[in-house]
């Protein structure tokens, strides 16, 4: 999808005159960081003048207000939940006052919140009375032994908590009203939606990294417009619109909720994490740009390093982010959708192939240095068809490759100790890499000499499909 490129950028500290988009991209590591969004759709252009400058002014409090929190030592999972009342309170967002409204003309509000420390998390879908549904959705996650709470039972559990109860047409503000003449029917994706009725939904969100090194996400909405009374999006299920663990990343979403509910949009980011060993950025662009089809919403996320991503696949997302370096930003859209573009993609795909290749290379010298030679074996491909060759003969097959390393090789003394230096990668495909090196063995009679090797990419991971191995110094030299 081509985004029309209209660079939004509301610079709030005037130092910063270029945006600084990728915590990476700053030298210090921050210790603490935040990001919010106010919802994906809109452009800044189809918003107009009057709601982009409200929207900017709202987001820019809550921004001031967490980052002002963080930096005084406080928890993720707090600001998290004041970060977001403050949103909810503003009606120029889509959550809490100011929610759109059902097919009946109702509020119904859903939140959720979860603390990356522990796991625990806690949601509300369908609540009528709560002015700050996060808060409720917090007590669930801490006097609950449930998850998710909905509909008439969110609301009398709310009554119980002493949480400030609203009347219903506290939500209902003009804006809301609004929203609902001039938008479509509630079934229709932002992208059946004309330019004109195109909605910016306003959903709020937030994640946080804090000092103590803990990640926590919420997200808090009144849905999409004109919904089905009773429809639940994406933003009170724990893993579709907000998730958060340790050591991965926290992650709120905002946008077509059924598309993020279909995709386990947010939980996907952290396994992509988790077991492709993906970086944030390479995740999340994943997900926006390959996963969902194009308008379909944004996301937005911090690692456990600080880093802070945003992406939308709309016209615009309003956001912000700030952190410890003191980068402080608000956007109502992004260049590219906030994607790296092509160039920066490959290159970071082939730093993350290359680190990726050189991991499990390292790892290989080290269970050939513990002496076991099967463990040492696991990074060549378990295929009859590798192929190992070396001094003018050609190995043929896994088993075989193993068996001639396992006579050449009896004992711990003629293993020796391995090493692999002076590595090139270069790049045969998406899923191939050539890589030259040089090994030494230190023992007893030293051995060394070049390898080249061929990876592939396999479902198990990168493995050695062919391995053509020397030794010097070269006997024909001599
Ligand atoms: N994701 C929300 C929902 O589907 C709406 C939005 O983010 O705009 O309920």
């Amino acid at each position: 999808m081509k985004i029309r490129v209209l660079y939004f950028l509301l610079a709030v500290a005037p130092a910063f005159q270029a945006p600084l988009l990728r915590g990476e991209e700053t030298n210090m590591q921050p210790t603490w960081a935040i990001a919010i969004h106010g919802g994906a759709g809109s452009s800044p252009e189809q918003l107009g003048e009057e709601s982009s400058r409200l929207r900017s002014a709202g987001l820019t409090k809550a921004l001031q207000a967490g980052r002002d929190q963080l930096a005084q030592g406080a928890t993720a999972i707090d600001t998290v939940e004041s970060v977001i009342r403050i949103l909810e309170d503003d009606p120029v967002f889509n959550a809490g006052r100011g929610a759109v409204l059902t097919e009946d003309g109702k509020a119904e509000l859903d939140a959720s919140i979860m603390d990356g420390n522990t796991l625990g998390c806690g949601a509300v879908a369908g609540v009528t009375k709560t002015k700050n549904p996060i808060s409720l959705a917090r007590l669930v996650m801490t006097q609950t032994k449930h998850v998710l709470l909905v509909g008439p039972g969110a609301d009398e559990f709310s009554e119980d908590q002493q949480v400030p109860q609203v009347d219903p047409s506290y939500f209902l503000t003009d804006q809301s009203h609004n929203r609902v003449a001039d938008l479509v029917s509630h079934a229709a994706p932002l992208r059946n939606l004309s330019q004109e009725d195109e909605a910016h939904l306003g959903t709020v969100g937030c994640v946080v990294l804090d000092s103590h090194g803990n990640l926590a996400a919420g997200t808090s909405t009144g849905g999409t417009t004109n919904k089905l009374p009773g429809r639940v999006g994406d933003s009170p299920i724990v893993g579709a619109g907000t998730y958060a663990a340790n050591g991965l990343c926290a992650v709120s979403g905002t946008g077509v909720g059924e598309e993020y509910i279909r995709n386990a949009v947010a939980y996907d980011i952290a396994a992509q994490m988790k077991y492709a060993d993906r970086n944030l950025e390479s995740a999340v662009t994943d997900v926006m740009f390959q996963k969902l089809d194009s308008e379909i919403g944004g996301v937005i996320a911090v690692s456990q390093t600080g880093e802070i991503v945003l992406q939308h696949n709309t016209p615009g997302m309003s956001c912000g982010a700030a952190d410890s370096t003191g980068r402080f930003e608000i956007h109502l859209q992004l260049e590219n959708g906030g994607a790296p573009n092509e160039q920066d993609a490959t290159e970071s795909a082939q730093h993350l192939d290359e680190a990726e290749i050189q991991t499990l290379l390292q790892q290989q010298a080290n269970d050939w240095n513990a002496g076991d030679i099967e463990s040492f074996m696991t990074v060549y491909w378990k295929s009859d068809q590798l192929t190992f060759s070396s001094s003018g003969d050609i190995t043929r097959g896994y088993e075989a490759t193993l068996k001639r390393y396992q006579s050449r090789y009896p004992t711990a003394e003629a293993m020796g100790t391995l090493t692999f230096e002076d590595f090139e990668f270069f790049r045969l495909g998406e899923d191939a890499m050539q890589v030259l090196g040089v090994w030494k063995l230190e023992r007893q009679e030293p051995l060394g000499g070049r390898f080249t090797l061929v990876l592939r990419r396999l479902p198990e991971g990168w493995r050695i499909v062919h391995d053509h191995t020397s030794s010097f110094p070269d006997p024909e030299k001599q």
